[in-house]
């Protein structure tokens, strides 16, 4: 071995370390995080049988008079004008039954039952998102930036994301109940 060769060689030993620790602890969450991939992967099992969901594309463009047409003036309110709801005052905070989170104003999936915890906030909160189904902004309405939420379908405003979740994910995705419509796996 050269000399020069050696010294990359011992160099690079604490580097291997730390590296095989945090090869050991991303195995460990690898465990857990399948766990979520397989829901993200699976979640039309949630579907009740026969029902038609659209999906994230092609995007839903409404003029503001079709949709104070189509919502109630609660529900344009939080989905067009980005505005939330009082704390624990959604029956959906409750719902614990099987089933699918669709957006209110376009039908879009965007959560779960399997997805739902309970967040102690008084909005219904979940962990993760079916994949595709949200995109996210910073806003600054706060004195502090948050990143808020919208259906990539219609663009309606949902929530704002936190990074308290619980593990493995650590998301918690803070949603108006208002801006969604339960479809229960059973009727
Ligand atoms: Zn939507």
């Amino acid at each position: 071995m050269q000399r020069r060769d050696f010294l990359t060689a011992i160099a690079a030993v604490p580097f291997a370390v730390t590296l095989s620790r945090g090869a050991l602890a991303q195995g460990r969450a690898g465990v857990s995080m399948q766990i979520i991939e397989d829901m993200q992967k699976n979640w039309k099992a949630l579907l009740a049988p026969g029902t038609e969901v659209p999906a994230a594309t092609p995007p839903v463009k409404r003029t503001e008079a079709e949709w104070r047409k189509l919502l109630t003036p609660e529900q344009f309110h939080i989905l067009r004008e980005e505005g939330t709801e009082r704390a624990g005052t959604s029956p959906l905070n409750a719902e614990k039954r099987p089933g699918v989170f669709a957006c209110a104003g376009c039908g879009l999936p965007l959560f779960t039952s399997l997805m739902k915890y309970e967040s102690g906030t008084g909005w219904p909160s979940f962990f993760t998102t079916i994949p595709g189904a949200l995109a996210t902004k910073t806003d600054y309405k706060l004195l502090y930036p948050r990143t808020e939420y919208h259906c990539a379908r219609c663009g309606g405003h949902h929530g704002h994301v936190f990074n308290d979740g619980p593990p493995p994910t650590g998301q918690r995705w803070c949603n108006n109940g208002i801006a969604l419509r339960f479809i229960p796996q059973k009727a």
